[in-house]
């Protein structure tokens, strides 16, 4: 699945990602290592996921250069006093001088424009292509805009079919704000009755159709797994599409 969108940076975003929570050492590096042999450009990592430094070996060790993969990673909101140094520390694990793009994880006691100040800054100084934030409210994302004068390029939050909210939708959209969606599967009832029968009608998995809806409403995926069959079998998507009755269908699961 190599499709991507644009974010108000101008960077590219490849719609599908690899998520990395909870995958640590030799297991992180194995599977990071499988997605991008399986055709995976896009890598979620958090400094709270401690496996920065596997993600990093598995991105050198691998064919793939490093300008072609998507790498993001997140400042813990515990780390706000603390912020160019937890950068230095992320590209120092990931082996890289740069980011694709630098998220705060959550917001550390309300929305924090004094944050995003410096995330500015940062991103100002080249250090990261891109900025953004996770967890974030409609409202607190406005905050910063009117704080800062700069929106948030993407902000990642949980999404699947159980957290749909069209509003929600709509208004990362009017404000160019990318969504990206995290826990698409966890998120999902995949013994649900709506998937198992789109499932069948393409000849592809609950898991994928999940994954397939996020992306006909322009939500950005990263699942994870440990599992090489399920890491594959989550990039194949791009071999069929939902219909409007389809993607209502899951709408309103
Ligand atoms: P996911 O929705 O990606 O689900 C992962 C779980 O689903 C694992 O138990 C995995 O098992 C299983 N799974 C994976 N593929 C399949 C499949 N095809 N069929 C059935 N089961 C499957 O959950 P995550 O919470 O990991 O979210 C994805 C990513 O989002 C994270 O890894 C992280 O990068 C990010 N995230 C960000 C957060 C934030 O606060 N910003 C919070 C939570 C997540 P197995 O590994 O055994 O295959």
């Amino acid at each position: 699945m190599t499709e991507t969108v644009e974010l108000r940076s101008g960077t590219t975003m490849p719609m599908v990602g690899f998520g990395t929570w909870q995958l640590r050492g030799e297991q992180a590096y194995d599977a990071v290592s499988f997605a991008l042999e399986t055709g995976y450009r896009h890598l979620d990592t958090a400094t709270m996921y401690r496996n920065e430094d596997e993600v990093g070996r598995a991105v050198r060790d691998s064919a793939v250069g490093r300008q072609d993969i998507f790498i993001t990673t997140k400042l813990p909101a515990e780390r706000r006093n603390r912020i160019r140094q937890t950068l230095e520390e992320s590209l120092s694990a990931l082996g890289t001088d740069y980011l694709d793009l630098w998220l705060i994880h959550w917001p550390p006691g309300g929305a924090a424009p004094d944050v995003w100040a410096e995330f500015i800054k940062l991103r100002d100084e080249g250090l990261t292509r891109a900025i953004g934030v996770s967890n974030y409210s409609v409202a607190q994302l406005t905050e910063l805009t009117t704080a800062t004068g700069e929106t948030p390029a993407v902000n990642q939050i949980p999404w699947s079919p159980k957290h749909y909210d069209p509003a929600v939708l709509d208004e990362h959209r009017r404000m160019g704000v990318v969504l990206e969606g995290y826990s698409p599967l966890k998120g999902a009832r995949l013994k649900d009755k709506t998937l198992t029968q789109i499932a069948s009608r393409y000849g592809v998995t609950p898991a994928q159709v999940v994954l397939r809806w996020n992306l006909e409403h322009g939500v950005v995926v990263i699942p994870k797994s440990a599992h090489r069959d399920r890491i594959a079998e989550n990039f194949a998507i791009d071999g069929f599409e939902l219909n409007h009755a389809e993607v209502v269908a899951i709408d309103e699961i």
